[in-house]
């Protein structure tokens, strides 16, 4: 018989979380407790579309509403790992998608703000926190690539698209012994990319290994028009 997954024990689900911490994180590179603890509890089948639950806690990304993704629990863990929250942080996020990397993070820092270009995402990741009860997360619409200049600067920032370049816009607002990652390279392809800001204001680079997202569109990301198959 088919699972139902809405009326599903979440017992059930909780052995399917565990299962994924151990085979695709624990098996991996990821180690940082926090991260582990916040993959655990986050109920990843409540942020997809409703015929995609089955497939919640596979090693892989699933589309969600207008024609974006959730990405690879892996790749969430990685990313989370890589930005070394620590309890009183402010961290911005672009690519706010389906919500579930903003609610990984939720329980490791003190405030999430979040942007997503797609109104419909937006509206689903709200409702999303409402009801998962995340009092420390702010959704906006807009364009990412601009950041959010009235609450920085921000201790974290996780783009979740691929771009071109680093938006120098979030640069800027990244606090002193900040942390910034985002993939970079081109719309196939890319290196996730981690930058730090020293405590004289220096940034320092590094490569944490390949990555494919969806193209991080805006005034310092990809053109939508570009984006758009012309044939
Ligand atoms: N963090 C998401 C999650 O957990 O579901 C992953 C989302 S998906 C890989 C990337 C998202 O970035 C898409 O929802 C896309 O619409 C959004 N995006 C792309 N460019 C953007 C921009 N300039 N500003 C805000 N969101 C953007």
């Amino acid at each position: 018989m088919a699972k139902d997954y809405n009326k599903g024990d979440l017992d059930e689900r909780l052995a399917e979380r565990e299962w994924m911490v151990q085979t695709q994180l624990m098996g991996r590179d990821i180690t940082n407790e926090a991260v582990v603890n916040s993959m655990l509890i986050v109920p990843r089948h409540k942020y997809v579309m409703e015929d995609k639950q089955e497939y919640a806690y596979y090693d892989t990304a699933l589309e969600i509403e207008a024609g974006q993704t959730i990405s690879q629990p892996y790749i969430v863990a990685l990313m989370a790992q890589a930005l070394e929250l620590k309890a009183s942080d402010k961290v911005l996020e672009i690519g706010t998608g389906s919500g579930y990397s903003a609610a990984i993070l939720s329980s490791m820092a003190a405030y999430i703000y979040t942007i997503e270009r797609h109104d419909i995402l937006a509206h689903f990741a709200k409702e999303r926190f409402q009801n998962e009860g995340y009092g420390n997360i702010e959704v906006r619409v807009g364009d990412g690539t601009l950041g959010w200049t009235e609450k920085a600067p921000f201790d974290a920032i996780l783009v979740t698209a691929g771009g071109p370049v680093i938006p120098d816009s979030l640069i800027n607002q990244l606090a002193i012994g900040g942390r910034l990652v985002i993939p970079i390279g081109d719309k196939g392809e890319q290196k996730l990319i981690r930058v730090k800001k020293t405590s004289t204001g220096e940034l320092k680079e590094e490569n944490l290994g390949q990555v494919r997202f969806v193209p991080l569109i805006g005034t310092k990301g990809w053109s939508e028009l570009n984006n758009m198959n012309l044939e």
